[in-house]
C-alpha cells in the first residue's frame, strides 16, 4: 500500500550524535529555532526546556532570526541536540497523545507564549488551539449529526465547487452525516491549483500554514512547494476525506432559485449530458473568486496575428522558445511565471501598469532543508508547533503596518508612521535590487501605500530578470496592439514597439464580480446581482438577506491582505454554514434568512474598519475594490476576531421559519 501524504509517521531516533547535532544545525533557517524548544516540552512533557533566556523577541518575530541571538540560537541547538540523543538512548521519553491533547489552557498559553515571544493573550487559546492540532485531533468537526438532532428529517445539500473550500465543505457535511453533493465544473478537483498550470506557478503563503488544520503535513518538500504539490494534497484530501464519490465533475451550475413554498432551492445545472436540476434544502457556495480570467479591452486585440492566453488558461502547445514574447500585467501571477519564460524566450518585454511591492523572502524557491525535515520525522508535533510558529508570524503581526494613522496628513505615500516604516523596509530591499540599474528605478518604485495592493513575496527574481538584456519592463500605458507587436507611449507620445510573437495576458481575475455567472435568485424573485449591483457585500461574507439557507465561501469582505492564509478564513466560514443547518436541524426549522438590519450593521463597521487600512485610502488600482470604490474584498480586523465571529450562528441574527 503507498504511503498517504497525510500520515506525518513518526520515525523513532537511531541517528549516531554526530548525525541528530547535524540535523539540528542544518535546520538552516534560524526561523524554525522559535517553536523548537516548546515543541520538545510538549512532546516530553518537560517544561524546564523553557528556558527564559532563549525566547524570541516577540517585536521581531517577522524577521529570519527572530530576535535570537547567535549564542542563544547555538544554546537552542545545543539543548535540542542533547533532548534528542536523550530520547535515542532512553533516557527520556515521548508522552503519549493523550497527555499531549489534555495539556490545559494556561500550559498550551505558557508554550506559546514562549515559541512567539509574546504573552498570548487567553482569548487567542482555542483559536490557536485548533490551528496547531498537536496531535493530528480534528478540533473543528461538527460535534453533532444530522440522524441524532432530526432523524428521518431529509435535508439535502448542494455545494458548488470541489476547491480548496468545496472539498472541505463536503467533509464537515460529511463528519454532520448530512445528504450532500458537490457539483464542479472541472474534470477533477482542486479548483485554482488545478486550472493555474502556468510554469512556476507556486502557494505563496507558508506551505506548513496553506494546509487544513486537521489534514497537516509534515513532509512538504517546500517552504512555497510548486502548484502539482498542491493539487497532489487537494486531491488526496478529497479521496482519504470520501469527498469525491460525492462529487459530479463536469456539471456548472447556471442559476438557482429559492422557492418560498417549499423552502428549498432549485438548481439549473450545465452537465455532460445536458441540463438538469437539482432540489437542495440549502446551498454552499465555495466556487472560489479568483478563477474568471479578466481579459482586457485594448485597441486592436483582435487583430493580433499570433497565438495569445491567459495566464490561467495557459496554453502549453504554445512553444515560447526563440519567440518575441509579449506579458500583459505585472501582478503575483506574472511575478511567478515571468523568470522561468525568460530563460527560453528570444526577447521578453513586460508591460507593467503599476510596480508592485515586493517583501525579501530568501527561501521562496528552497526546498525544506534536509535538517528540518529530519525533526519533522522524529519528534511528534514539531510540524505542527512549527506551522503555529509561522502562522503567529503571518497573522496578526503586520496589521499595525497596514493601518491609518488618524493625525497623518498625506497619505499618497504611507498611511502612517509604522506603513512609512515598512514603506522604507521595503524601499532598501527595492535599491538593493536595482542598485546596478538606476534607469528602471522610477519604473519599478511604488508611488502608493505599502499594503494598498497584495505585496509580492520576492527572493530577487524579479529584478534579475527585468535586468536581463533579452528583457524590456516598460511601465507606459499600453495604446493598442497591431498584427504582430504591442504599442505603449510614454506621456509625451513617444511609442515604443514591443515586437510580439506570443502575448500572455496576466491581467488577473475578474474578483469582485462575486459568483459570476450564476444567477441566484432568492425570495420576491430578487435577483443577487442585482440587489447587489456591483457592490458585493454579506453577513460574515457568507450569507445576505433575502437568500436563505445560502452560504459563501471567500465571499465579500473575506480576503486578507498581509495576515494568515484563506484556508484559515475557509474553515471558519464553513463552521459558521454548518453552525446555522444545525440551528435548522436541531430545531426543526426550514429556513434562514439573515435579517436586514444585522447585514447593515455588520457591513458599515467593515467599511469603516477598511477606510481606516492602506487598501482603504490609498486610490491605487487593486482587486479588493469593487466599480463603486468600495473594499469589496478585505477583511480589515484580526483573525481572532472573525473566528470568534463565526464560532456559532445567532439564531436572533435570522428571521427563522419553520
Ligand atoms: P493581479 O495581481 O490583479 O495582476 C494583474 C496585473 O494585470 C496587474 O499588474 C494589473 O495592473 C494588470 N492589468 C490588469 N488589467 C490591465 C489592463 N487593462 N492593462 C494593463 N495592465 C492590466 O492578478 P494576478 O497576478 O493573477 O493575481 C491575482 C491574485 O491571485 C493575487 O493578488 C493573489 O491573491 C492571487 N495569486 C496567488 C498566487 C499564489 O499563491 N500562488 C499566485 C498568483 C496569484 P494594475 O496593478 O495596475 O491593476
Amino acid at each position: 500500500m503507498t504511503e498517504s501524504l497525510l500520515d506525518n509517521r513518526i520515525e523513532p531516533i537511531t541517528s549516531p550524535d554526530d548525525e541528530i547535532r547535524d540535523a539540528v544545525a542544518g535546520a538552516n533557517l534560524a526561523s524554525f529555532l522559535p517553536a523548537l524548544l516548546p515543541a520538545l516540552a510538549h512532546a516530553t512533557g518537560d517544561d524546564s526546556l523553557l528556558v527564559e533566556a532563549l525566547v524570541p523577541d516577540g517585536e521581531l518575530i517577522r524577521d529570519e532570526s527572530a530576535g535570537l541571538t547567535l549564542e542563544q540560537q547555538a544554546e537552542i541547538r545545543r539543548i535540542a541536540a542533547d533532548v534528542l540523543i536523550d530520547l535515542r538512548d532512553g533516557r527520556r521519553s515521548f508522552v503519549d497523545d493523550a497527555t499531549k491533547s489534555a495539556a490545559g489552557a494556561n500550559r498550551l498559553q505558557r508554550l506559546m507564549s514562549h515559541a512567539t515571544g509574546v504573552e498570548i493573550h487567553g482569548d487567542y487559546v482555542g483559536l490557536m488551539r485548533e490551528e496547531l492540532s498537536v496531535t493530528g485531533d480534528d478540533l473543528r468537526a461538527p460535534q453533532w449529526r444530522a440522524d441524532e438532532l432530526a432523524p428521518g428529517r431529509s435535508f439535502p445539500v448542494v455545494v458548488i465547487g470541489a476547491g480548496m473550500s468545496g472539498i472541505l465543505a463536503g467533509h464537515r457535511l460529511k463528519q454532520a452525516g448530512v445528504d450532500f453533493v458537490i457539483y464542479e465544473k472541472n474534470t477533477d478537483v482542486g479548483g485554482t491549483w488545478l486550472e493555474n498550470t502556468y510554469p512556476g506557478c507556486r502557494v505563496d503563503v507558508s506551505n506548513h500554514v496553506y494546509s487544513y488544520s486537521f489534514a497537516q503535513r509534515n513532509d512538504w518538500p517546500y517552504y512555497f512547494s510548486p502548484q502539482p504539490e498542491l493539487l497532489d494534497y487537494f486531491r488526496t484530501c478529497a479521496d482519504e476525506f470520501g469527498v469525491r464519490e460525492h462529487i459530479r465533475f463536469e456539471h456548472e451550475v447556471t442559476a438557482m432559485t429559492w422557492s418560498e413554498d417549499d423552502r428549498s432551492w432549485t438548481l439549473e445545472l450545465d452537465g455532460p449530458d445536458g441540463d438538469v436540476t437539482h432540489e437542495a434544502n440549502a446551498v454552499i457556495s465555495a466556487v472560489g473568486q479568483l478563477n474568471r480570467p479578466n481579459m482586457p479591452s485594448i485597441s486592436g486585440m483582435e487583430d493580433f496575428a499570433g497565438p495569445s492566453f491567459h495566464s490561467a488558461t495557459w496554453d502549453h502547445d504554445v512553444d515560447l522558445a526563440g519567440r518575441d514574447v509579449v506579458v500583459i500585467g505585472a501582478g503575483a501571477s506574472a511575478v511567478q511565471f515571468v523568470p522561468h519564460i525568460a530563460e527560453v524566450t528570444n526577447h521578453l518585454s513586460v508591460l507593467q501598469r503599476t510596480p508592485n511591492w515586493f517583501v525579501p523572502v530568501p527561501p521562496y524557491h528552497e526546498p525544506v532543508a534536509d535538517g528540518l525535515q529530519w525533526l519533522f520525522r522524529h519528534i511528534p508535533g514539531y510540524a505542527q508547533w512549527y506551522r503555529f510558529w509561522m502562522f503567529w508570524r503571518s497573522s496578526e503581526g503586520l496589521l499595525p503596518a497596514c493601518e491609518v494613522d488618524d493625525d497623518w496628513e498625506d497619505t499618497s505615500l504611507a498611511t502612517g508612521a509604522r506603513n512609512a516604516e515598512l514603506r522604507d523596509l521595503l524601499e532598501q530591499w527595492l535599491y538593493l535590487c536595482y542598485a546596478d540599474r538606476p534607469d528602471l528605478h522610477d519604473t519599478v518604485r511604488p508611488m502608493y501605500p505599502p499594503a494598498s495592493k497584495r505585496i509580492v513575496l520576492d527572493n530577487g527574481s524579479w529584478s534579475t530578470t527585468m535586468k536581463r538584456d533579452d528583457v524590456t519592463l516598460d511601465g507606459t500605458p499600453i495604446l493598442r496592439i497591431e498584427s504582430d507587436a504591442v504599442i505603449t507611449a510614454d506621456a509625451d507620445g513617444n511609442e515604443t514597439r514591443h515586437a510580439a510573437d506570443v502575448i500572455i495576458y496576466a491581467t488577473g481575475f475578474q474578483a469582485s464580480k462575486f459568483l459570476t455567472p450564476m444567477k441566484v435568485v432568492g425570495t420576491g424573485g430578487r435577483d443577487l446581482h442585482d440587489v447587489w449591483d456591483g457592490d458585493a457585500r454579506a453577513y460574515l461574507g457568507v450569507v445576505h438577506p433575502g437568500f436563505p439557507n445560502f452560504f459563501l465561501c471567500y465571499g465579500p469582505n473575506t480576503n486578507i491582505v498581509v495576515n494568515g492564509s484563506i484556508i484559515y478564513f475557509s474553515e471558519c466560514e464553513v463552521h459558521y454554514a454548518l453552525g446555522v443547518i444545525e440551528m435548522l436541524l436541531r430545531d426543526g426549522l426550514a429556513s434562514a434568512d439573515c435579517r436586514q438590519g444585522v447585514h447593515d450593521a455588520y457591513n458599515e463597521r467593515v467599511d469603516e474598519g477598511n477606510l481606516k487600512m492602506a487598501w482603504g485610502v490609498s486610490t491605487v488600482n487593486s482587486w479588493y475594490k469593487a466599480e463603486s470604490g468600495r473594499v469589496a474584498q478585505n477583511w480589515p480586523f484580526s483573525l481572532l476576531e472573525y473566528w470568534q465571529q463565526t464560532r456559532t450562528p445567532d439564531p436572533a441574527d435570522y428571521h427563522l421559519t419553520s
